[in-house]
């Protein structure tokens, strides 16, 4: 077919997920933020591993326990070095670890910014339909009818009615997929053929790095 526009749109989340735990400081819950260090402490040949977490509002300190008495020996190498080295990329995946911070808290504060990092992949002279391969490596809080609206700079309405009309295709077509968080590995297909601000849209499509 030579008549689509390929893009990808990379999604990287800005603010990771904040519990609410008793906080001793302010004698109540708080939610708490992740400082990106993290604590070891060996004893023998095991080891412990939290990932210290502070009160947004007083400062102190929470330590969520990502391992106990761990056998040294047993750890993969990059994992410990990563630790040790405060690594941000393998702490960003701990943070943004929904079912492993769910485990701890009952209550989570969740963020739906985030930076949209889009890139061209195939671009033919006259095209009337866009593609867009979804990327994200770590868990979205965003809706993607919010993200789409929000990054082509139209309307929700104006986009569930694209959507109603099949004009905008998400695959896989999951229930509801368009109100549901955005997933990595979606495709969004959209026919801008009857569309007369199309080059408006692919101008949002292609450039441009902002998400609220
Ligand atoms: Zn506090």
């Amino acid at each position: 077919m030579c008549n689509i526009l390929k893009v990808r749109w990379t999604i990287n989340p800005r603010t990771a997920p904040q519990p609410w735990i008793a906080c001793s400081g302010c004698g109540c819950l708080k939610p708490f933020k992740s400082s990106g260090k993290i604590r070891l402490n060996a004893n023998g040949k095991k080891l412990d591993a939290w990932l210290v977490y502070r009160c947004t509002d007083c400062d102190k300190t929470w330590n969520r326990t990502l391992f106990e008495r761990q056998t040294i020996r047993d750890l993969n190498p990059l994992v410990l070095e990563a630790m040790q080295g405060n690594d941000r990329e393998w702490i960003r995946a701990r943070e943004f670890d929904l079912d492993a911070v769910r485990r701890k808290a009952q209550r989570i504060d969740e963020f739906a910014d985030a930076d949209v990092q889009k890139e061209v992949l195939d671009e033919p002279e006259s095209w009337t339909m866009l593609e867009i391969d979804l990327v994200a490596t770590l868990p979205i809080s965003a809706r993607l009818d919010r993200l789409l609206a929000s990054e082509f700079g139209i309307s929700r309405s104006r986009l569930q009615a694209l959507h109603e009309g099949a004009k905008l295709k998400i695959h896989p077509d999951r229930a509801d997929a368009i109100r549901r968080r955005v997933k990595d590995g979606s495709r969004i297909v959209v026919d801008l053929s009857n569309e007369t601000d199309r080059h408006f849209i692919w101008k949002a499509a292609t450039s441009g790095t902002e998400a609220g």
